[in-house]
């Protein structure tokens, strides 16, 4: 075991709805969801304020929509929130070489001044760490640390919201111990499904099962994986930046495919064998690119980005079929290749789930509703949540469009709370505008 090793892990609060928050003060303190509003659409960022009425990311915006109607739905801005996280992740780089991003808002660190480092020690440097990106970003993050990434990850979580959490050496087995084992980086509900078969539902009880009975269970490479995470050894590297982050499988097929249903099995198989590593690795994926050979070894390649990482076979499966149904070309195909990218980490384990329960919703002062309809000229075709300049009033998002008329609060970063306006869809004083001008 490597003793006086210390990852912390670095996790922003609700970042796409903080950013919404941030760059639209009229937001901040409200309940937010960022989404789109088509049928099959779903949350991508929800602020804690509507994560108390039971929203949480990955939900179906439908859904989100009953339990908290009086949020205030916006589409992501990605550009946005990419800019933001590359000023975070330069702060990060700044306080620590060892840098391993995760995603847009995560990342570990293993400073080096903190090896061997006592506990308060640490704390100040998270301290400072959190104090660091409040100061260059004006967002929220909290700050995990422990002895190796599974517990910086948990302790980050025990932290949220805007908090920190040190797991010191002599508490991490009695922070463990209780979890349930969906905590544990790797256990997906098959797992999940396997080990509460056999009455294993807490991490303590994991680690308390004979290694041979898990490996029997889960596989040698995962159940030994598994049973070292659980007492709490994991010497997994902190990865530095550029490190490959992609897990992949390919076919060749002896004979060429011409059917599109034996191209959509092969899909589906593919895309299995590729997922076994990613959930065999701990991890999810916001990124299915397919790469279809022809016949003629012409290489066809479509890719698609989700809003959340996802461990889920049956929704990579979907993504990947119908990439490959737009890339296979005329007269066969001689190999299909599936990959999976943009990993994050396991989604956030159940515990950390906000409660079900909707409490009474406190003094909301009233927004207008956001709405959902096209606006009827088609040459000013305003969207909710676009970004607009008024030549009077400057940088603004539209709240509502439709009837010929859109509504428009100016406001930025930098402005506090701004007034919304109404004016003709037409009004050639309203131009399309860049979101990051929401920023200064
Ligand atoms: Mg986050």
């Amino acid at each position: 075991m490597n003793a006086g090793r210390w990852v912390l892990h670095l996790d922003m609060d609700a970042f796409f709805a903080s950013a919404e928050q941030l760059t639209r003060p009229t937001l901040a303190g409200r309940p937010v969801l960022v989404g789109g509003l088509g049928p099959r659409a779903v949350v991508a960022g929800a602020s804690y304020e509507s994560r108390v009425f039971g929203v949480r990311s990955a939900m179906p915006m439908g859904q989100a929509r009953r339990r908290c109607p009086h949020a205030v739905t916006v589409p992501p801005r990605f550009v946005l929130y990419q800019a933001l996280s590359e000023q975070v992740m330069a702060v990060l780089a700044e306080a620590a070489p060892v840098l391993e991003p995760v995603s847009v808002d995560e990342a570990y660190l293993e400073p080096p001044a903190l090896a061997g480092a006592a506990a308060d020690a640490v704390e100040r440097f998270a301290r400072d760490l959190r104090a660091a990106v409040r100061a260059a970003t004006g967002l929220p993050a909290s700050v995990g640390a422990g002895s190796g990434k599974q517990l910086a990850k948990i302790a980050s979580e025990l932290a949220k919201p805007d908090g920190l959490r040190v797991v010191g050496p002599d508490e991490q087995e009695a922070v463990l111990a209780p979890l349930p084992v969906r905590a544990l980086s790797g256990v997906g509900p098959v797992a999940e499904a396997g080990l509460h078969r056999l009455g294993v539902r807490t991490v303590g009880a994991l680690a308390a099962m004979d290694l041979r009975e898990l490996t029997g269970l889960l596989g040698t490479a995962v159940g030994t994986e598994l049973h070292r995470l659980a007492r709490g050894v994991d010497e997994r590297p902190v990865a530095p930046r550029g490190a490959a982050k992609q897990v992949s499988a390919e076919t060749t097929f002896d004979a060429d495919l011409t059917a599109m249903r034996a191209v959509h099995e092969a899909v589906a198989r593919i895309t299995a064998s590729a997922h076994r590593r990613l959930v065999g690795s701990g991890r999810a994926a916001r990124t299915v690119t397919v790469k279809v050979r022809s016949a003629d070894f012409t290489t066809h390649t479509r890719s698609e980005t989700a809003a959340v990482a996802s461990t889920d076979l049956g929704e990579l499966t979907a993504v990947a079929q119908r990439l490959a149904r737009a890339a296979v070309p005329e007269g066969g195909v001689r190999l299909i290749g599936v990959s999976l990218a943009g990993l994050g980490d396991d989604p956030p384990p159940a515990l950390f789930a906000p409660p079900r329960s909707a409490p009474v919703a406190g003094e909301v002062p009233e927004l207008p509703a956001v709405t959902d309809e096209p606006a009827p000229d088609a040459d000013r075709p305003w969207r909710p949540g676009d970004d607009v300049r008024h030549a009077a009033h400057g940088h603004g998002w539209v709240q509502g469009a439709g009837h010929g008329r859109v509504t428009v609060r100016f406001e930025t970063r930098s402005t506090g709370p701004g007034r919304a306006r109404t004016f003709p869809a037409d009004d050639p004083a309203l131009t399309r505008a860049d979101p990051l001008g929401s920023l200064t």
